[in-house]
């Protein structure tokens, strides 16, 4: 039987995985909060994606992204290893393509940290897989005051991405729900709940049909 509440016990391995988008300018609490929902939710796997970016300070190879050439970069782009990718900062960023389909195949629901551009992709290649969400931050002045926080970035990189933290916002109505990050712990328990209610979507639960058909068969 699968602890997995979503599963049925008569039917199990029944439920498809989703893929779960989280979209945010940089300095929203993304990539925080996705971190958060993993920790409620174990079973969860988060995409890790390519970047041709340098490392910033306490990121992780393997864990933050796959950190490679421009070089390896285009031979997988070649080898049609990406789900999607895109030129961000002058540098690429890309969903690998196995990790994913492994796991939505498994049942296991997949998050997605990435731009507007990313989840468009997605979305336009797995419409029934993808549920896309927005971060909102609840001023742009906070979100300028976080970038500086980081002590990361020098002055002309964090005004490049507070323009480009307003793009990104421009695209907040592509999604299917938007968070406004005002409260950090009432944001992530938003993004559970949509997470548990998308788990309960018709459509991700094949066995549903089997299910129905035998209550039927009860009365007979
Ligand atoms: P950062 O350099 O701050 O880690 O990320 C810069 C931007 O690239 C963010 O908006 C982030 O969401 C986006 N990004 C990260 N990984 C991917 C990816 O695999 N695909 C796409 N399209 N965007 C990504």
């Amino acid at each position: 039987m699968s602890s997995d509440p979503y599963h049925s016990p008569r039917y199990p391995g029944g439920r498809r995985g989703m893929m779960f988008v989280l979209s945010s300018p940089s300095g929203a609490g993304k990539t925080t909060l996705s971190k958060r929902l993993m920790d409620k939710n174990p079973d969860i796997l988060i995409s890790v994606s390519w970047t041709t970016r340098a490392p910033r300070p306490g990121e992780e190879n393997g864990r933050d992204y796959l950190f490679v050439s421009q070089e390896a970069f285009e031979k997988n782009i070649a080898a049609n290893g990406f789900y999607e990718y895109a030129k961000v900062f002058d540098h690429y960023y890309g969903t690998p393509r196995a990790p994913v389909e492994e796991a939505l195949a498994e049942g296991r629901d997949v998050i997605f940290d990435i731009d507007w551009q990313g989840a468009r992709l997605l979305a336009e290649a797995a419409p029934n897989d993808a549920v896309r969400v927005f971060i909102l931050p609840p001023s742009l002045r906070l979100l300028e005051d976080r970038l500086k926080k980081r002590g990361q970035d020098p002055e002309d990189v964090i005004s490049r991405r507070m323009d480009r933290a307003e793009a990104e916002i421009s695209h907040w109505n592509e999604y299917d729900y938007v968070i406004v990050n005002e409260d950090f712990a009432r944001a992530l328990e938003e993004i559970d709940l949509i997470l548990h209610a998308e788990r309960l979507r018709r459509t991700r639960r094949p066995w549903l049909e089997g299910f129905v058909t035998e209550l039927f068969r009860e009365r007979k």
